[in-house]
């Protein structure tokens, strides 16, 4: 990714990026503390728009907030060096990524002493798990991996170490021929996918895991709750295990990356009829609407570059 044209908007200044580069020995690459967020910009009617950027820039100091990180900037100057980028690099819906982390002044576990960078980078990214995912479901795979447990890692930080987990079980699922990983928490109860969050259907109702099972607090799954509401459709968080995915009606996976991709296989079993399920596709269609500008209420979610 690293040979391209464009900038990156680097601790307040806007560089080339091929120059964006780090030294070897950031406290980061070495111990694995820093945080980062995942966003998108949607090509509306109106102009390319950021989607809920105030609430990624929000997670993005929460993340470091528990991370014991200071990010030496304002959420406003962090909000408006998104914006930047997107313009900077003439982009019209793309991914956003922010990133903060430890400097390069020492090493050793623990960072005092160190700097605190940030970096936001921009570039095109279609659809995560694929076009055909979007449309006919994707096949998943209980992972051999349990998700971090609620007190080892901070399962509200979007923290860069957290990814090791999900790489693990992403990288299994792929090499046994599957989409994507499901994980379980450490009592066995669904948490959520390597890069996603989890909604299962089941006589109309709409469940999804609490927070306590470990699944990061995901900003489309939050979108969901509004739509499910918009659609008088009954949602309910709990614990949810393995075998209500297998019976589940249908089943789907949200993400700023993955938006909103349906399940159709969990562990080689079909769920429901095996393919998008007409209450997923519902929420799928309404999900792209308010993304894409067409659902006025929520025009607040989407901030203009
Ligand atoms: N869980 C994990 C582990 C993730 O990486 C993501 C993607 N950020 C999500 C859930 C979904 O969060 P969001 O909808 O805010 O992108």
């Amino acid at each position: 990714m690293e040979d391209r044209d464009g900038k990156i908007w680097m601790d307040g200044q806007m560089v080339d990026w091929r120059d964006a580069k780090i030294h070897v020995l950031t406290h980061t690459l070495h111990y694995g503390c820093g945080a980062f967020e995942g966003v998108r910009a949607y090509n509306t009617a109106d102009g390319t728009a950021i989607f809920r950027l105030e609430e990624h820039t929000e997670r993005l100091f929460n993340s470091a907030k528990i991370l014991r990180m200071k990010i030496p900037f304002s959420q406003q100057e962090v909000m408006d060096a998104q914006k930047a980028v997107v313009r900077e690099n003439n982009l019209e819906s793309c991914y956003l990524r922010p990133l903060t982390w430890i400097g390069s002044q020492k090493l050793g576990v623990s960072p005092k002493g160190n700097t605190i960078h940030l970096m936001v980078a921009a570039w095109a990214w279609g659809a995560y798990l694929g076009e055909e995912g979007m449309r006919r479901g994707i096949r998943v795979k209980t992972s051999s991996y349990t998700r971090h447990h609620v007190n080892i890692t901070m399962t509200q930080a979007k923290a860069v170490s957290n990814y090791t987990n999900s790489i693990l079980a992403n990288m299994e699922a792929l090499d046994d021929g599957y989409d994507e990983a499901l994980l379980l928490d450490a009592s066995g109860f669904v948490s959520e996918g390597a890069g996603e969050n989890i909604f299962v259907i089941k006589g109309g109702v709409v469940y999804t895991p609490d927070l306590s099972a470990g699944a990061l607090n995901g900003i489309t799954r939050n979108t969901i709750l509004h739509i499910c509401k918009d659609l008088g459709l009954e949602l309910i968080q709990k614990r949810i295990t393995r075998d209500e995915v297998y019976i589940s009606d249908e089943a789907f996976f949200t993400g700023t990356a993955a938006e909103v991709t349906p399940i159709r296989e969990l562990d080689r079993i079909e769920i429901g009829a095996g393919s998008r399920g007409p209450i997923t596709e519902k929420i799928q269609s309404a999900f792209f609407d308010i993304v894409n500008g067409r659902n006025s209420k929520y025009a607040h979610w989407l901030a203009r570059i």
